[in-house]
């Protein structure tokens, strides 16, 4: 099965290099809508969500994106800068050009400087205990009747489900703990 990494600007080799030790997974890095082909579920790493959301409209890929997720034929995980991407909601900034695909409000940078980075252990849904390093992450301010809330740190959300869509505001690939990426493949699996 393919699983994608889009491969823009951010932790890419990171992922990449997670899923590549998973078994019955192809690892596929997207730069272009061809690239996408059979991939069933696709990775927006961390980075710089102004950044990537630039590029993605330059390169027309963000609206292909958004018609699989919709179509429900591919799986879409947004780590830290792609959780924002993906929340209809950025709240207090214009700045961003998101897909708005994610029932989710979001606020970048919410950590405040002290905590721009941090490491921790959170209890994930289904999963259990995990590793989890944070980045200037956004904070997940509320959530819609339709997510699911996995993870929470301190009573903030941290990670959320909606159907085929996953956001982290952590990167689970800057540990050496695979399970989310499992979750994940295991989510694209299923659709
Ligand atoms: N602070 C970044 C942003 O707002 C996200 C940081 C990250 O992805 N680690 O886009």
């Amino acid at each position: 099965m393919k699983i994608a990494v889009l491969d823009i600007q951010g932790s890419v080799v990171e992922h990449c290099d997670v899923l590549d030790k998973i078994n019955g997974v192809e690892v596929v890095k997207v730069k272009n809508i061809e690239d996408l082909n059979d991939v069933r579920g696709l990775i927006i790493p961390g980075g710089e969500s102004t950044t990537i959301g630039k590029l993605l409209s330059w390169y027309s890929l963000g609206n292909e994106i958004v018609r699989r997720v919709q179509k429900g034929d591919l799986a879409l995980w947004g780590t830290c800068a792609g959780a924002i991407l993906m929340a209809k909601e950025i709240e207090g900034d214009d700045k961003v050009q998101g897909l708005k695909l994610m029932d989710i409000v979001v606020q970048r940078n919410a950590y405040g400087r002290q905590l721009d980075s941090f490491e921790c252990k959170l209890n994930f849904e289904g999963i259990g205990s995990v590793p989890a390093v944070f980045i200037r992450a956004p904070k997940i301010e509320s959530v819609g009747t339709e997510v699911e809330i996995l993870s929470q740190y301190k009573g903030e959300i941290v990670a959320a489900k909606q159907g085929n869509m996953m956001v982290t505001s952590f990167h689970p690939e800057m540990t050496d703990d695979d399970k989310v990426h499992r979750y994940f493949v295991e989510m694209a699996n299923m659709l």
